[in-house]
This record gives C-alpha cells, structure tokens and sequence, in this order.
C-alpha cells in the first residue's frame, strides 16, 4: 500500500510538470525526450566502451588485423558505432592487405575531412558528419577505377547492418 502511494505521488509529480493539459490522458513523451548526442567526454564515456572511446573521442586507432571487419564481406551497410550515421556501403568494401576495413569511398555527406599532421604524416582524417567520431583516414592509393581512394577505417568506429532479406 505504501508503495502504491508513492507511485502516485510520483505520477502526480510527474503529471504536474507538464504544466497546463487539461485532459487527465496517458502522458504523452516528455519534451526533450528525443535521443540528443552525447557532449562532453563524460558523456561519451557513458555510452562508449573503453576501446571504443579510445578510437572515436580521442582518434586512436585499432591495431591491424585485429578489427572484426577487415574480412567480412556480407551485404549491408555500415554505420557510426557512436551515433548511427550511416557512412559506408558493403559495395564500396574492397579486400585490403593494410590490416583495416578498406573502402573506396563513403556515403555522400556522411563523413568529414580534416588534414592531420600527426607522427610527422600528412593524412586526411575521417571523422562523422554527425557526431565528430574519428574513423579512420582516407589516401590516394585506392585499386578501383571510380575513386581511386581508401577509407581505412577502424572496424571499433563502425557497427555493421545486415541488409534485409526480401519476403
Ligand atoms: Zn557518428
């Protein structure tokens, strides 16, 4: 009984916030409830894992050979580990002997550019559109004919979505 009285306090709390509804209805979802980003390093601590934190926030990158996407060849599409986006198809996946999943290019829009000067190399970064997450980087020495280029991207900073079997 007490805790059927405390439920109720807390639904009229709840209840209350919402301020001027005048029906007694099923509330409807909270105002900011939608799924907002990640901002602070806390933040994305929370919803990353350890390694997966290292690559996408602080733009580490995975030992070669290790990712779990650098022979898989299945039809989908890949997307953000951190935020969805979606960046690469399985089409643009090309078998590469550099030790990461290789692409020749990414989904228009999805991903970002940005010249790195690390370890005494000039590199263009690959970051996400949408989150700023670190991927990988892209070079010149693509084998196919379209691009010519190679996203070589961290297997940790992409989440592999299976296409859909037709009915
Ligand atoms: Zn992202």
């Amino acid at each position: 009984m007490k805790r059927f009285i405390l439920m109720f306090v807390l639904l009229f709390q709840l209840t209350s916030c919402n301020g001027q509804t005048k029906t007694t209805s099923k509330s409807e979802p909270a105002v900011g409830a939608k799924s907002e980003l990640p901002k602070t390093d806390a933040e994305w601590q929370k919803v990353l894992t350890p390694e997966q934190y290292e690559v996408l926030r602080e733009k580490g990158t995975e030992r070669p050979f290790t990712g779990v996407y650098v022979d898989h060849f299945e039809k989908g599409h890949y997307a953000c580990a951190a935020c969805g986006n979606v960046l690469f198809t399985s089409d643009s996946k090309f078998k590469s002997d550099c030790g990461w999943p290789s692409f020749d290019q990414a989904i228009k829009g999805s991903v970002k550019y940005t010249q790195d000067n690390s370890f005494g190399m000039v590199r263009t970064e690959v970051t996400c559109a949408k989150c700023d997450g670190h991927l990988g980087h892209v070079f010149d020495d693509g084998p196919t004919e379209t691009t010519g280029k190679r996203f070589c991207t961290n297997s940790i900073s992409i989440t592999f979505v299976p296409e859909k079997k037709q009915r």
